[in-house]
């Protein structure tokens, strides 16, 4: 699981026998790559099949944070709600606006395809390479990380956590960002310098965030991000789904069989 640490450590407990590692996600920051290379050893992950229900889950907290639905549903709790009042609760909308995906890879086009569905006019991207055919479905735009942060009404988070994109996004980042800007993360806690996030919040440089992983995990109740009314977090859900779990599940051991049995894993990263 991502929970678990795949190191030096673990490798040598599981000891000389051990034939494959299998992981039941595609992001794999918890497995030290070097400690798999150097043992020669395959790993397994679990691409595609969580796409369509994460990008779903993206799209959802970008919908939430944007419309204010925590506040929302906190004011009905408390009986804040009296008559209709125009100026009351009002987040923004997607009609002819630009959304920044960092990390256009499978979760990031499927966000974007999602929400041009909402109206978004403009999709930038910026990342380690351009994707041309990405690029081209979804008529976006290949631009520098500092230019997406500057021009983007929704910023996405869909990278992988590694050594370049972790807290990539610090105070410094965010203070690039509209004051009216969406900021959600669907990727890795890592990727985000929190209490950065929480200043950033607090300060007003960004309109709301939502977030699907944070750091720690799971986040304790008196986190500074819980208090926030213009902050949504959820539990690492974002392929929870009956479907996806079932295929994830079906896949990771489908992987460590071929792996036991010295076969090319159905799906690797090595
Ligand atoms: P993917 O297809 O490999 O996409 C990852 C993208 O990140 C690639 O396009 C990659 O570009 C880009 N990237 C790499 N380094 C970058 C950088 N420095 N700046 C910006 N972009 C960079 O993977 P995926 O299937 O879409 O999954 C993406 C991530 O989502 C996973 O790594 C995982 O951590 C996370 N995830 C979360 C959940 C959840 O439950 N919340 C579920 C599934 C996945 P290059 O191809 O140029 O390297």
């Amino acid at each position: 699981m991502l929970t678990d640490k795949v190191d030096d450590e673990l490798l040598d407990t599981a000891g000389q026998q051990l034939k494959v590692v299998s992981t039941m996600s595609v992001g794999y920051d918890h497995v030290d790559m070097e400690a798999i290379k150097k043992r020669k050893l395959p790993l397994g992950y679990t691409p595609d099949v969580l796409t369509d229900a994460t990008a779903d889950l993206t799209a959802l907290l970008t919908l939430a944070a944007a419309r204010r639905i925590k506040e929302s549903i906190d004011a009905v709790r408390n009986g804040e709600w009296r008559e209709w009042r125009p100026n009351w609760l009002c987040g923004s909308q997607f009609t002819q606006k630009t959304l920044g995906v960092v990390g256009l890879g499978r979760i990031g086009e499927a966000v974007a395809h999602r929400l041009k569905a909402f109206g978004i006019s403009q999709v930038l991207y910026s990342g380690r390479s351009e994707k041309p055919e990405a690029s081209k479905r979804l008529q976006a735009q290949f631009v520098p990380f500092d230019e997406l942060l500057a021009k983007s009404d929704y910023v996405i988070v869909c990278c992988a956590l590694t050594k370049e994109t972790k807290e990539m996004f610090n105070y410094d980042a965010f203070k690039k960002m509209k004051r009216s800007a969406v900021f959600v993360n669907s990727a890795r806690g890592g990727i985000v310098q929190q209490d950065d996030l929480v200043r950033a919040l607090e300060d007003d440089l960004i309109a709301a965030a939502g977030l699907d992983v944070t750091t720690p995990e799971p986040l304790p109740p008196t986190s500074k991000l819980l208090q926030l009314p213009n902050c949504i977090v959820v539990p690492h859900i974002g392929s929870a789904t009956l479907e996806t779990r079932d295929q994830m599940g079906l896949m990771a051991v489908r992987n460590l069989e071929a792996g036991i049995q010295d076969k090319a894993l159905p799906t690797s990263v090595l």
